[in-house]
């Protein structure tokens, strides 16, 4: 029987230690406050808009929306992004993506001031994570180490192994891995024999997009297994990249979905708002 990698208690605590932190703040006369973009009104973005206000809310930092029409012009965005980077009473800066078709995310994600940039998106932020210096860190690839740290599942020395290669996952997931002292190993869709890379790793990190690709045939026994990928199947019910009927009694930690990885993505942005009023402002 595998340890249950608990993401929801974990997230839980860091935000009480957050909202400790910005009550300390605030009797210092500090407060912190987070710009909100949303363009159109696609129903999923609108959801983790939400849930972004309401962590917000209960950490004691100001959340600032922006509800932009889906028509608006690139330039009309740009143009609400110079004015928030300027405004020294905003701290970090979050355009929810998918922007719509018309806009150039690269443009926009460029356009937001490294030093507000929560997301850990600019390539500012994502040089500096690169050559191991100060910046912002994407949350997801973030909270995981978290989760780990938190867990005592040490990375010193492991073999782990990173599927997937998105800018927001799976690449900044292999770099902090290398931070920490593991030896990476980054699998993608031109991978050849992914099952028998995937069954040498002593922490395997999965993040591809594809519900319960990684079965029990992928996994060293005792390995620890992080499972990134979320999806609402037909039925309603949640899944992950990882089958996790068949590869929890093999692993030695496993993270479940829901309730692993993805309470700890919110959590990180929080963090990160935090970290750039005290570093900025
Ligand atoms: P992307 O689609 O951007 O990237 C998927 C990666 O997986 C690509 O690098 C792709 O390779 C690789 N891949 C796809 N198929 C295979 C395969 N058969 N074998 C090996 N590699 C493969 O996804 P994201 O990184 O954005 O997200 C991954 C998952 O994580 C999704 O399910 C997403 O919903 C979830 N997610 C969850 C978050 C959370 O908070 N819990 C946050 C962010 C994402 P190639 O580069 O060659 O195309």
């Amino acid at each position: 029987m595998s340890f249950i990698i608990d993401g929801k208690t974990i997230a839980a605590t860091i935000k009480d230690e957050l909202r400790q932190e910005v009550e300390l703040l605030k009797a210092q006369g500090k407060s912190c406050a987070l710009a909100v973009i949303q363009v159109g009104n696609d129903p999923a973005s609108s959801v983790y808009v939400r849930n972004k206000k309401n962590a917000c809310n209960y950490i004691g930092i100001t959340s600032l929306s922006y509800e932009l029409p889906e028509e608006t012009t690139e330039e009309e965005l740009l143009a609400c992004i110079d004015q928030l980077n300027e405004d020294p009473n905003v701290h970090g800066i979050l355009c929810q993506l998918p922007l719509p078709r018309h806009m150039d995310e690269n443009k926009v994600i460029r356009r937001i001031s490294p030093k507000k940039d929560v997301d850990g998106f600019h390539p500012e932020n994502v040089g500096a994570l690169t050559i191991g210096q100060e910046g912002f860190v994407s949350c997801t690839p973030a909270g995981i180490i978290q989760l780990l740290k938190r867990s005592n599942i040490p990375m010193e020395g492991k073999h782990c192994v990173v599927v997937g290669r998105s800018n927001i996952v799976g690449k900044p997931m292999a770099l902090l891995m290398l931070q920490e002292n593991a030896t990476v190993t980054v699998c993608h869709s031109r991978t050849q024999n992914l099952k028998e890379i995937c069954k040498e790793a002593d922490i395997l990190i999965v993040a591809i997009g594809k519900p319960q690709f990684i079965n029990e045939e992928y996994v060293k026994d005792g390995a620890v297994v992080i499972d990134v990928g979320i999806h609402r199947m037909e039925d309603g019910h949640l899944c992950g990249d990882v089958d996790f009927e068949s590869v929890s009694p093999k692993a030695s930690a496993i993270t479940p979905v829901p309730g692993g990885v993805g309470p700890m993505t919110i959590c990180m942005l929080m963090h990160n708002c935090v970290e750039a009023m005290k570093r900025f402002s």
